[in-house]
């Protein structure tokens, strides 16, 4: 039995690649982008409404992550990654259907185009459905999870003094928020946990078209050294 779906849009993300996105979305609340609704949801109907609505669930697809075969059994990274479990009980990229659901804030709403932030997406991210938060309905206070009960412990972002002028003019010519979206992404040791880091060891990711490089002076603590454009 197969059904197929098609996306209703298309995320612009800050997210040029899988590396240093935040595993939940609203880890890092400067992490924007714009969902641009394919025909026909491009007609301002298709929103009507929306504007007031502070959050949005996207369903959508890991498109950097499908697989033919499905897998019962994965190793979720913030185990460390030798650590396997049921792909039911975690919210791994890897999974039947490469189903992603995230609920993000949403800031500005224009026929055919949303204004996202707080995202966990890859850039060109296929969206299969929006839904509005309701939040008496989708909050569950007294809900609990042990396998991943509380955010990653953040750890302290330095700059070099250049690179933070380098973040602050980007920021400029971007409109932006890149000195805080670096901060928040970086806070949360993008790193693999099995990986000691040295201070001799160069990481690097692509925030829109930037090209962010740091090193990890010690084990809790990144140093940004170079923002630059790609
Ligand atoms: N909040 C969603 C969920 O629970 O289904 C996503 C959680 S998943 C752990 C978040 C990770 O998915 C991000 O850190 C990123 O590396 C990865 N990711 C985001 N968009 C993706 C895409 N389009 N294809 C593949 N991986 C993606």
């Amino acid at each position: 039995m197969r059904y197929s779906v098609r996306p209703v849009g298309i995320l612009k993300s800050c997210f040029k690649e899988k590396f240093a996105i935040p595993r939940q979305p609203q880890l890092a609340p400067a992490a924007r982008g714009v969902l641009e609704l394919l025909p026909p949801f491009e007609d301002g109907r298709a929103v009507i409404g929306l504007e007031q609505v502070s959050h949005v669930w996207l369903l959508f697809l890991f498109h950097q992550a499908l697989e033919e075969e499905p897998r019962l059994k994965v190793r979720p990274p913030r185990l460390g990654g030798n650590r396997s479990l049921g792909v039911f009980a975690t919210r791994a990229t890897h999974r039947p259907n490469g189903i992603g659901q995230s609920v993000v804030k949403l800031d500005k709403v224009e026929a055919g185009r949303l204004y996202l932030s707080g995202i966990d997406l890859l850039d060109g991210t296929p969206v299969l459905d929006i839904k509005p938060y309701v939040p008496y309905a989708d909050r569950v206070p007294e809900a609990h999870n042990a396998i991943a009960e509380t955010p990653p412990h953040p750890i302290t972002v330095e700059w070099d003094a250049e690179a933070l002028r380098q973040a602050h003019a980007q920021a400029q010519r971007l409109s932006e928020p890149v000195v805080e979206l670096i901060e928040q992404c970086l806070a949360q040791d993008p790193r693999p946990a099995y990986q000691t880091p040295t201070p001799e060891r160069r990481y690097g990711v692509l925030f829109w078209d930037l090209q962010v490089r740091w090193h990890y002076p010690a084990p809790d603590r990144i140093r940004v050294l170079e923002v630059v454009r790609d």
